[in-house]
């Protein structure tokens, strides 16, 4: 499932490649995600500017002139592909090809999603921060308000199990479940202990390594499983430094204990018996 290192790579691509065209037109070729793609989105995007490419949390924030910004999520398996000259369109499947916008410069975004949880509206820009997906996120984890006061604060009171905070988007937005389980082995914390047991040190420990590990599945374009493609179509390249996460029984990169697996919040969460505490 895409996450926020998946998402991040995809907003700097596009804000180097379509911030600055106009969006001609749109097609919903097929609106039934998550929930259904407003029939009104093409006449509400058609002449627009792309004026930036941000994001927030696992959303994609494209804002375009007059004031309007079209939120994407990609859900499980969505992709959404700057299709230029020279780009390999055998990379995903063209029946999941749901919504398509034509640029100015006759390329193509297009929006593939095989198993359909995405999400894509368009909101008045005044409206972003009230609306339903973004209200209630809580800090970026690359932003300085994700520290281990913060987190501190937060887990003291908690007896969920760490990693379960971790993926808890008003804790802290954008990490799933990938990055939650690499993050707590860097740390060398085990992802069942109850939240506000661990450690002042522990809590440092973790947000060091969110960023870390965040960072370098952004520089490699994130993690590739299944159907995953960045706006080149090309598979982000994290999969081959993931240490824990789906090692069931492998030997520890560290130790050489095999990694076990137990079941979080109906996840399945990978760690080291010996490494993690
Ligand atoms: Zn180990």
């Amino acid at each position: 499932m895409p996450e926020l290192p998946e998402v991040e790579s995809l907003r700097r691509i596009l804000a180097k490649s379509a911030a600055g065209r106009r969006m001609v037109s749109a097609t919903i070729r097929d609106g039934r995600l998550r929930r259904a793609v407003s029939n009104d989105l093409p006449a509400t995007v058609a002449g627009r500017a792309i004026q930036r490419v941000g994001r927030r949390a696992k959303y994609l924030l494209i804002e375009l002139s007059g004031g309007q910004v079209m939120i994407v999520h990609l859900g499980m398996s969505g992709s959404l592909t700057h299709r230029r000259d020279g780009f390999d369109p055998g990379a995903l499947d063209p029946r999941h090809d749901h919504v398509e916008f034509v640029l100015d410069d006759g390329s193509r975004l297009v929006y593939n999603d095989p198993r359909r949880f995405g999400l894509m509206k368009v909101v008045a820009r005044g409206n972003l921060d009230s609306t339903e997906e973004l209200k209630g996120l809580g800090p970026e984890p690359l932003d300085n308000d994700f520290n281990p006061g913060y987190l501190w604060q937060i887990t003291r009171g908690r007896t969920a199990a760490i990693k379960n905070v971790l993926m808890d988007q008003e804790v802290v937005a954008g990490v799933g479940n990938i990055y939650a389980s690499e993050i707590l082995f860097r740390a060398q914390v085990r992802p069942t202990r109850p939240a506000r047991k661990v450690t002042r040190d522990e809590l440092s420990r973790i947000v060091e390594h969110t960023v870390q590990v965040l960072r370098e599945a952004i520089g490699r374009r994130g993690t590739t499983f299944r159907s995953y493609r960045d706006s080149r179509g090309q598979p982000g390249r994290f999969a081959e430094r993931l240490r824990v996460y789906d090692r069931t029984g492998k030997p520890c990169l560290v130790c050489g204990t095999a990694i076990r697996s137990v079941v979080l919040a109906q996840r399945s969460s990978f760690f080291c018996p010996r490494c993690q505490k």
